[in-house]
């Protein structure tokens, strides 16, 4: 059964379940309050298109391989335009430093781990006017949703479709067969529900950090420093988290995530030329955003309140609504510092087509979807969730001066150290970082290639060699808190300045 379905929102998540629905056959209308995309190529896109729907739109995304995949698989023709926006490929060979390059051998499985290196903006207006393309998708701009409509009781929430209200002008209500929310974080639609007594639990988890971002464009004639320098463009010095994005068209950005509690550091970061002196201060970074390399393309700019969110839409067996299904952010959040989001947007908005598909009856597609939510999804919430609780003791354990796993027993002590033997062996051992990526790109479950046997028992012999070796592969290096307070404010500490 062909239907007529809405979603509300054109971000990754909206554009991919446009795009999957349309391929079923379905007829579908994307509600978008934002504007379209200025004309032109990736940097109108980048630096004239105002994305207020998206406040993470002019923040660096990686595009995982599981994402990568999906698309290339169902939507070839896509891929060869991301090509032509200036988009680039990074294969597991070239992810590799030199000292695992010299043992590469390729293996069938390392054809599909590979990322999209572009800006957001590129990504979203490739993605968009390719969807655009399809005659069965009507992409309706600068229309804000404003209110569904519906049917039953709040026992039996069925929705009809939705209010609409276009150029801030009068309010139109629309039908849909199916309403799709692809909103976003700051979806309305739970409080909606809410209002008419049907309730969307939430587990929701702060991250405690913050992440600011500068861009930069390499100069005339400058190629991005070397991949086989022995200092990492990407790392953690404990108190503060940094990475390097490449982009499209010689742009790149660089990321520094700070716990909320690095007060000063969070103020200092702020002022771009104090952001540029922190990166000037750490080994892998100066190489992208020495003045002769690059220049900076914006100011530097901050995204906090990050929270792990999963929403639910069945309560013991009973969906909170019917012909109602969310996907992307504003069902299943994660921390972007582990550039997830867009892939678990699209594995969920190809999951829901599937679902629609091949279940016709209201009350099973929804328990289906929620069913294998949990399947597809779950996994990486929680791996992604016991990240954060780490990543926030361990913040805190700095903070203190101490060692995370002084604070916490045998038991702390022992998972410190199987994590370290692991990204200890992942440096040195071609077999376990191709498991640790395959990981990292979402092509399987979090941690399923601890299963592999060769791998257990290379992270074994890594562990039986002493933590003193293998913790070295744990933090780059960098200036301490200390100093790093007095660069980032250099009157705190004149002598050291
Ligand atoms: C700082 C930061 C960095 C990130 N880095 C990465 C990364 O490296 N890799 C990665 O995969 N993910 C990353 N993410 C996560 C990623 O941005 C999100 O997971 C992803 O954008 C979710 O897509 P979405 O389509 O669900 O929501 P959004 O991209 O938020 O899109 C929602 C859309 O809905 C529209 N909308 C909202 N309300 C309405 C309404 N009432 N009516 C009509 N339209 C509406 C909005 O305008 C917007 O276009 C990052 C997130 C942040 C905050």
């Amino acid at each position: 059964m062909k239907q007529n379905i809405a979603v509300v929102g054109a971000g990754i998540s909206g554009l991919c379940t446009g795009l999957a629905l349309a391929a079923k056959g379905n007829t579908v209308t994307i509600y978008e309050r934002d504007i379209e995309p200025p004309e032109g190529g990736a940097d109108q896109a980048f630096f004239e298109w105002n994305r207020r729907g998206a406040a993470q739109f002019r923040h660096p995304h990686a595009f995982l391989g599981v994402m990568c995949n999906l698309l290339e698989k169902n939507y070839p023709d896509l891929i060869e335009q991301f090509w032509e926006a200036g988009a680039r490929k990074m294969s597991f060979r070239d992810m590799l430093p030199p000292e695992l390059l010299l043992q590469y051998e390729p293996e069938p499985t390392d054809e599909d781990m590979w990322m999209l290196m572009c800006r957001r903006a590129t990504m979203e207006t490739v993605l968009r006017r390719y969807v655009e393309s399809k005659h069965n998708v009507t992409i309706n701009n600068t229309s804000n949703v404003v209110g569904m409509t519906t049917s039953g009781t709040s026992e039996d929430i069925t929705l009809t479709g939705l209010e609409v209200q276009v150029d801030r002008g009068d309010i139109e209500q629309v039908s849909h067969d199916v309403v799709v929310d692809a909103s976003g974080r700051g979806t309305n639609f739970p409080a909606w529900l809410d209002a008419l007594g049907s309730r969307v639990t939430t587990e929701d988890d702060d991250a405690d950090i913050v992440y600011y971002t500068r861009h930069y464009q390499l100069n005339p004639g400058e190629q991005e420093p070397s991949r086989h320098n022995k200092e990492r463009s990407a790392g953690d010095l404990g108190y503060m988290k940094y990475g390097v994005f490449p982009g499209d068209n010689g742009h790149f950005a660089v990321i520094i995530c700070l716990p909320n509690h690095e007060t000063e550091l969070r103020e200092a970061i702020k002022d771009p030329d104090q952001f540029d002196d922190i990166c000037n201060a750490i080994p892998g970074l100066k190489p992208w955003v020495s003045p002769s390399k690059s220049t900076p393309t914006t100011s530097s700019f901050g995204f906090g309140d990050i929270h792990a969110t999963w929403r639910h839409f069945v309560n013991d067996g009973i969906p909170v609504a019917l012909n109602f299904f969310a996907v992307g952010d504003s069902a299943v959040r994660t921390n972007p510092l582990y550039g997830r989001g867009c892939s678990t947007g699209t594995i969920h908005a190809h999951l829901l087509a599937r679902i629609l598909d091949e279940f016709t009856d209201p009350v099973e597609r929804a328990l289906q979807f929620d069913e294998e939510t949990e399947n597809e999804l779950r996994p990486i919430f929680s791996a992604s969730l016991i990240e954060d609780k780490r990543g926030i003791k361990r913040a805190v354990a700095v903070l203190e001066g101490k060692d995370i796993e002084d604070t916490g027993g045998l038991k702390n002590w022992l998972k410190a150290a199987f994590g370290d033997a692991i990204n200890s062996a992942a440096s040195e051992q071609l077999h376990v970082l191709r498991g640790a990526m395959r990981t990292f790109n979402l092509m399987e479950k979090p941690g399923d290639f601890l299963k592999d046997n060769k791998i257990r028992w290379t992270i074994l012999r890594y562990m039986l060699r002493g933590r003193a070796k293998n913790n070295r592969a744990r933090f780059q290096r960098g200036p301490k808190r200390e100093q790093m307070l007095d660069i980032a404010e250099p009157q705190r500490n004149p002598k050291a300045a």
